[in-house]
């Protein structure tokens, strides 16, 4: 049985002290019944060893929001995988449409970053999805399976459980306006069947495909219950803890 995932894609919100609080406090309001879905949450690089030991002992993991794709050099300002592994990180979000289109992330430099992150053990979370103008041009199947082909050239996953696609149209990100049911299952559907053909039907159907894009508590369930969507990938509605498991009830 597939477990459906809800993580939080805190983006360039909170500082170490707060983190702390946050954990603490969604620890105690999640109690013991945290199981199902999966729970990760990915704060900035600086919080995360915080966060590390305030989830310790709980089901909440914790991802990074990017790695370099070079395990140690000259990079600075970069992060590596073995450094995000070490510090205790299971997760790291890759190819976020932010890091695409502010930082210059390209279909190969997100396929270099899945690659290092499998390297070390970490789970990668790869985000993909259209711009409004692709989806107006009628392109979302063309920009999804570029995206997918590209992020995952060469590279041969075996454990449906190591990998999870978020498809996030870049259109409904910290807008307020959310994909149908319709849209996303649409997409999902698509998605699963492209990796059907890449890895086979077994990995697909295992493989947990998040929605990501102003999921709310008031929209999330209705999401949730469509056949190809396991979860989602919040942003905005994170960062609260009210919103936050309010959003991961819905996936109960
Ligand atoms: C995101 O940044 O991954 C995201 C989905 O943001 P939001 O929920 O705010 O749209």
């Amino acid at each position: 049985m597939k477990k459906p995932i809800v993580a939080g894609n805190w983006k360039m919100h909170k500082t170490p002290s707060e983190t702390g609080r946050f954990v603490r406090e969604l620890r105690e309001r999640l109690g013991a019944t945290t199981l199902n879905p999966e729970i990760i949450i990915a704060p900035p690089f600086v919080c995360v060893p915080v966060a590390v030991e305030a989830a310790a002992g709980s089901a909440v993991a914790v991802a990074c929001q990017n790695l370099h794709w070079e395990d140690k050099g000259a990079y600075t300002g970069e992060i590596s995988g073995a450094m995000i592994k070490d510090v205790g990180c299971t997760h790291v979000i890759i190819g976020h449409s932010e890091r695409r289109q502010y930082f210059g992330e390209t279909d190969t430099s997100v396929n270099k970053k899945i690659a290092a992150a499998l390297r070390h053990d970490l789970v990668p979370i790869f985000c993909l999805g259209e711009t409004l103008g692709e989806r107006e041009q009628g392109m979302t199947f063309d920009v999804v399976i570029r995206q997918l082909h590209g992020g995952l050239s060469d590279i041969r996953p075996t454990d449906p459980k190591r990998l999870v696609i978020a498809y996030e149209p870049v259109w409904a990100i910290g807008t307020g306006k959310t994909a149908t049911q319709e849209q996303a299952q649409e997409v999902h559907a698509f998605l699963r069947g492209q990796l059907s053909g890449m890895f086979g039907s077994d990995f697909a159907q295992q493989v947990r495909i998040l929605y990501g894009g102003s999921i709310k508590p008031s929209n999330a369930a209705e999401l949730f219950a469509a056949e190809d969507i396991d979860g989602g990938l919040v942003g905005g509605a994170c960062l609260q803890i009210e919103d936050f498991v309010g959003i991961i009830e819905a996936a109960r």
